[in-house]
């Protein structure tokens, strides 16, 4: 790491932080040539994630829209909005997870109407008619029926 003052490039490390929760290390550096200190900050890459719609176009992965699509089916039913953002959070990095920079709507559909199912059949019922050809129709006509 060359020092900003005098681009001079060994440095010695006087102090190193683990931050957010170690997604994040900041170190304090000590230039040998003129003593300057300086900090440098270490973080992943986070490489954008691309979901592909049902047309082929791509949009950029987005943690509010998906929010949003689980929001309304969940309005008055026992979902509480910790739960809401659980459920998000656990799609988000699933999602990540796969290593992958592209995902298809379709799988992400999946993946929120699984999750559903196991929290509020109604709120699953719901999402899965709005988005009926992200699921299994034939599990969704049988839990529909249960229902009735
Ligand atoms: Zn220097």
């Amino acid at each position: 790491m060359k020092c900003p003052l005098c681009q001079y490039d060994e440095t010695e490390v006087i102090e190193t932080r683990v931050l957010e929760n170690g997604s994040v290390i900041r170190r304090r550096r000590n230039c040998l040539k003129c003593q300057k200190r300086f900090t440098t900050y270490e973080r992943v890459e986070e490489l954008p994630i691309l979901v592909i719609k049902r047309d082929g176009r791509r949009e950029r992965f987005d943690r509010e829209k998906l929010r949003r699509s689980i929001v309304l089916p969940c309005n008055k039913t026992t979902i509480s909005s910790d739960q809401i953002e659980n459920l998000v959070n656990e799609v988000e990095k699933e999602i990540k997870q796969k290593d992958k920079t592209e995902i298809e709507s379709k799988e992400i559909g999946n993946l929120v109407a699984k999750k559903l199912k196991k929290i509020d059949k109604v709120a699953y019922i719901r999402f899965a008619a709005v988005f009926k050809r992200f699921v299994d129709l034939e599990e969704f006509q049988k839990e529909l029926k249960k229902l009735l």
